[in-house]
């Protein structure tokens, strides 16, 4: 798998844009082609566990159950992957920009075979209270994401466990499901009623059901 750091260089025109703000992107296609169907998921609590304590390392990465099943199905289905990830403990200053794409392309690296499904990572490095442009929930990251991919809005759709992530999905216009094997499973839930999105018990449950919703005839 070639993986190319695009921080923020020449070679990512809509990146570019962002230099002052500065948000991460990390490609793993081979070459970036435009995807029509983009699944935006979630990372933590989503395809892998949350840890309150943040992901500081390699060995705190632990795969949640279906989320490999739920992969391998969007790639089946025509669907590439985009994650979109807050990062605050680089902000906070407990891990570097350097460590936390690492440990991103260690998440992809899981997926074995259904690795090739993953188009990017954009990640927020910022901590919260940063005024930064791109920490969910705002919508940025995903918009900036649906235009370098080519994404059709109507044909995606986005996945999370906690109240930002499907605000930054609403706002960009896309489907939104949260899963409960993350943040979702306690309190987020709570304020899903203000959206138009469900809960599904977790990623493969959502993606199968967003999938009927974004496909079903209008
Ligand atoms: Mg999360
Ligand atoms: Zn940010």
């Amino acid at each position: 798998m070639s993986s190319k750091i695009c921080l923020l260089t020449n070679a990512c025109p809509v990146v570019a844009l962002m230099s002052r703000k500065g948000y991460l992107v990390q490609t793993y296609a081979r070459r970036v082609h435009p995807s029509m169907q983009v699944a935006f998921l979630d990372r933590d609590g989503v395809i892998i566990k949350n840890r309150s304590d943040y992901v500081l390392d390699e060995s705190d990465v632990e795969v949640l159950p279906h989320a490999v099943e739920a992969v391998s199905w969007l790639g089946r289905n025509g669907y590439g992957i985009i994650l979109v990830t807050n990062q605050s403990a680089v902000g906070r200053g407990v891990l570097t920009r350097s460590k936390v794409l690492d440990i991103d392309a260690h998440v992809v690296a899981q997926f074995g075979p259904a690795r090739d499904v993953f188009l990017a990572t954009y990640l927020c490095p910022h901590a919260p209270g940063a005024r930064c442009i791109c920490r969910k929930p705002m919508p940025t990251m995903i918009e900036h994401a649906i235009i370098t991919f080519g994404a059709q809005p109507t044909k995606s759709f986005l996945i999370g466990d906690a109240l930002t992530d499907i605000e930054a999905g609403d706002r960009a216009g896309l489907a939104t499901g949260m899963v409960l094997s993350g943040r979702g499973g306690t309190s987020d839930i709570q304020g899903l009623d203000r959206f138009r999105s469900k809960a599904y018990s977790d990623v493969f449950a959502a993606a199968k059901a967003l999938h009927a919703t974004v496909t079903e005839p209008r």
